[in-house]
């Protein structure tokens, strides 16, 4: 492990993946800090969903999960989506909430990280590759596979709360309120849909 994506930037996490990285950092005795990516209001509950979370770097400017030998720490227990899928990484993540028709819905884009040391050193030669869906497909098979993964989980909070706002359990819009309290849109879905479960694989 080269532990570049370790170091790049802030661990950005969905929602059922901060509560877990919570539970473990309880458990190993980390300190992890969290803030919160894109919110949505909801005006009937008066609450700002979080749909994403962002891990901060400690001081060294590293993952609370990196080991000195730059291992880690909880890749045999839950390694996070975003970091199984570096390079092939979230280029921009749009949120759309439409109050005609109650819909809320996504759309990522994905790019070939340049923070990845393997890119920056082969970027002449793989530069033609890389703008080839197919070969990145192929070439990063793993790493693609997370990032479905990763739109997979999203498509579905973004299903359940179409679901929620049809049956006027929920009245979103678009922009947070600041003087209301932040849930996680995890744990605030399964109030209404305990069904609502994603198992972290
Ligand atoms: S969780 Fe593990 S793989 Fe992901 S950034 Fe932290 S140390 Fe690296």
């Amino acid at each position: 492990m080269c532990g570049d994506c370790c170091r790049a930037s802030p661990i950005s996490l969905l929602p059922h993946e901060q509560l877990v990285i919570i539970r473990l950092a309880k458990k190993l005795g980390v300190k992890v800090d969290f803030t919160r990516g894109y919110t949505v209001y909801d005006r009937l509950n008066n609450v700002n969903i979080v749909l994403t979370y962002h891990m901060q770097l400690t001081e060294k400017g590293v993952c609370p999960f990196l080991r000195d030998d730059n291992k880690c720490k909880v890749h045999r227990l839950y390694k996070p989506l975003i970091c199984r899928s570096f390079p092939y990484t979230i280029k921009n993540v749009s949120y759309f909430f439409d109050p005609i028709t109650r819909t809320a819905f996504h759309r990522s884009e994905y790019t070939i990280s340049g923070a990845c040391k393997f890119i920056r050193e082969h970027a002449g030669s793989l530069e033609f590759y890389l703008g080839n869906e197919a070969f990145v497909r192929k070439f990063f098979e793993d790493e693609v596979r997370a990032g479905y993964l990763m739109e997979k989980y999203r498509s579905m909070y973004m299903a359940a709360l179409t679901y929620l706002w049809k049956m006027n359990y929920v009245d979103l819009a678009s922009k947070e309120h600041k003087g209301a309290v932040y849930v996680n849109a995890y744990a605030f879905i399964r109030k209404f849909i305990p069904y609502f479960a994603i198992a972290p694989s």
